[in-house]
């Protein structure tokens, strides 16, 4: 048989032999190094017997999946030392994200184990990565729900696995089996460190229909070194997820009882968003857009003929009945479009109209899966900062660098840190997403990156990410989790003016049919203020901060008064103030302003009061500077006016 290996020679054996032989005909020092093996193009183990021709990738420390399968195997050793530790557990599944940079594994037992049994899983996985090694054998998948009929959980992925590959894999370790279809060493002697950290839920499958298994997670290193330096990475990653940072800015909150993704704006985040609004409805003026307000239902029968019906489908909310005994059905809009459609036809417009720009910051809702849910970033109900530009096809590269330009302002004043930009095209092969017509589709890719050439800026092209009524221009983010997600979008649009007839009169008193753009200034509120207090660790400038000045009245009753003073003359302002009249010493209170991010604090005391002056502290400053409290106001205005 010949082995075709990664470099691209080919090796010729006359026999059946295991990856640990062929590893060893190769180079005796590989069959050490090698701890798992890809064998066209499936993950197997150093113990599986290639029979026929094949393509071959050992697993090494220099290859990319070696942290792969070292954190699977650290997965599983810590669910057999679970196994071990109690009574009647069932493991679930082994995880690993490369990303995420921990392992876990996920499994059942009754009573929960609680964090302070942590210790005692690290000290059983250190007797268990010190002798044992694993075993592996591939079975049908009788035999395989023969081995686990007691754990709906293994039956469940054995089933998986057998209808992928056709066999099943059964990795062992002591008295512990479980099925993997994911990379696992046989030899423990690959896994250096093990450490177990963190206990957690998870839903089986992650649907919150199922039922919610615990989770132990962990970090597997070949060194101390490296497994300090993952803990660092983790440690940022978290500091600036926006969940965590929520918990002290208090942004938003979810309820159970009123459903997962269904993000409640607390007062906090409500000042955040209503901040933000009024500045982009000035941009929109700015740049003459007309606003609109529109339902957030819509008749299945508007969803049907804009198409989004049948290429939305499951992630939209179900469809609805009106009053009981109607048979009206409509549905929760997952996008704005097809109501500003409506709006452009209210009137018969003519070319001297064009460009029509219909804003909206309209609410929608999308029946995102439940595992996808991540805090404000990807919700189920959300509000986009819309538009439907209408324009003649002579104004469609004017008009798509006007709004580039706008949403470029508009991210700078918040100094957002694009990742990338994403010229998201259309995957010729895709017959069923896209819209079937070649002319259209290449004539509205080939504007789009005519503009993007003039405008001289970089751009990734994707393809098949193109919506399927046309190309987008999509700004690309990192979040803090490392997700990729798009905030702002610009997208061409041929097709659904098309299908509502919607038309202009030229100057030759002909019908002629507009071309529409789609445009999300920021996205959703939602996933802008998810990336904003990600991108700034929830320091928010001053104008956007929810509380911007503390006062923090010293010595007598007085100066409280003099506190309160300063807060009314403020408000006249509407300068966000928060007098801290609790009885707690001074340099608690100058803390707990300093973690809960207000960008000013003002401590109060007789000789200010006596002046008409303050002393302030910039947040993340040591400085304290005394002036009078007129200058100090003007300060303040000035740097909210220039949103600095
Ligand atoms: P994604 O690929 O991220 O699901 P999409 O391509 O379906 O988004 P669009 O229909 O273009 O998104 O929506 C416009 C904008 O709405 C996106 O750029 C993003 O900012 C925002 N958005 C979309 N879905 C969600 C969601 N579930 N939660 C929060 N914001 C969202
Ligand atoms: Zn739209």
């Amino acid at each position: 048989m010949k082995i075709k290996l990664l470099d691209g020679s080919i090796k010729e054996f006359d026999q059946a032999m295991n990856i640990k032989s062929i590893a060893e005909a190769i180079a005796i020092s590989l069959k050490k190094a090698t701890i798992a093996a890809k064998v066209n193009g499936r993950y197997v183990s150093v113990d599986h017997v290639i029979e026929k021709d094949s393509t071959l990738e050992l697993i090494t420390s220099r290859h990319d999946d070696f942290y792969k399968v070292v954190n699977y195997t650290a997965a599983f050793v810590t669910g057999v030392a679970i196994s071990e530790l109690y009574k009647d557990v069932k493991l679930a599944k082994v995880l690993y994200k490369e990303d995420e940079l921990e392992y876990g594994i996920t499994f059942e037992v009754s009573p929960r184990i609680g964090l302070e049994e942590l210790q005692a899983i690290q000290n059983k996985v250190n007797q268990i990565i010190k002798n044992d090694s694993i075993l592996v054998k591939n079975v049908d998948l009788k035999e395989a729900e023969e081995i686990f009929a007691t754990s709906e959980y293994q039956k469940y992925l054995a089933k998986e696995m057998f209808e992928t590959y056709g066999s099943v894999s059964i990795y062992t370790l002591n008295n512990t089996s479980i099925v993997s279809k994911h990379p696992i060493a046989l030899n423990l002697k690959a896994i250096k460190i093990i450490e177990v950290q963190q206990l957690t839920g998870e839903y089986w499958l992650n649907d919150s229909e199922n039922i919610m298994l615990q989770k132990v997670h962990g970090m597997a290193a070949d060194s101390i070194d490296a497994l300090n330096n993952k803990k660092e990475i983790l440690e940022d990653r978290r500091s600036r997820d926006h969940r965590i940072i929520n918990k002290t800015l208090k942004i938003f909150g979810f309820d159970h009882l009123v459903g997962p993704g269904l993000p409640l704006w607390m007062p906090n985040g409500t000042i955040v968003k209503e901040e933000i609004k009024k500045y982009l409805k000035e941009k929109e003026w700015e740049y003459d857009f007309i606003n609109v307000t529109t339902p957030v239902i819509g008749t299945v029968e508007l969803y049907k003929k804009s198409g989004h019906w049948d290429h939305y489908g499951e992630d939209m909310f179900q469809p609805f009945n009106g009053g009981s005994g109607s048979d009206e059905q409509f549905i929760l809009r997952p996008m704005n479009c097809p109501h500003h459609v409506a709006v452009y036809k209210q009137e018969q417009r003519s070319y001297r109209d064009l460009p029509l720009r219909i804003a909206e910051h309209a609410l929608q809702h999308r029946y995102e899966s439940s595992g996808s849910l991540t805090g404000l970033e990807r919700v189920r109900a959300m509000e986009l900062t819309d538009s439907h530009i209408f324009v003649r096809p002579d104004q469609v590269e004017e008009e798509f660098k006007s709004i580039y330009k706008m949403i470029n302002e508009v991210l700078q004043t918040f100094n957002i840190q694009i990742d990338y930009l994403s010229l998201s095209l259309r995957d010729p092969e895709d017959k069923v997403k896209y819209y079937q017509d070649d002319k259209m589709w290449d004539e509205a890719e080939a504007a789009l990156e005519k503009v993007l050439q003039d405008l001289n800026i970089d751009y990734k092209k994707c393809i098949g990410e193109a919506a399927f009524y046309g190309p987008k221009l999509d700004i690309q983010i990192k979040t803090a989790q490392n997700h990729e997600i798009t905030v702002s979008t610009i997208q061409l649009d041929f097709l659904l003016p098309k299908k509502f007839d919607v038309t202009y009169i030229d100057q030759n008193q002909e019908f002629k049919t507009p071309i529409m753009i789609h445009r999300g200034l920021i996205g959703t509120y939602e996933r802008f203020i998810a990336t904003l207090l990600e991108q700034t660790k929830g320091v928010l400038p001053l104008w956007l901060a929810p509380n911007q000045i503390q006062i923090i009245p010293v010595g007598s009753q007085e100066n409280n008064e003099y506190a309160n003073e300063i807060r009314k003359l403020f408000k006249k302002d509407f300068i966000r103030t928060h007098v801290d009249l609790r009885d707690e010493r001074l340099s608690y209170k100058i803390r707990d302003a300093q973690t809960s991010k207000i960008p000013y604090q003002l401590v109060i005391g007789d000789q200010e009061r006596k002046d008409k002056s303050v002393t302030y502290r910039k947040y993340g400053s040591e400085e304290q500077i005394t002036i009078k409290l007129q200058e100090f106001k003007n300060m303040i205005l000035d740097i909210i006016c220039n949103k600095k």
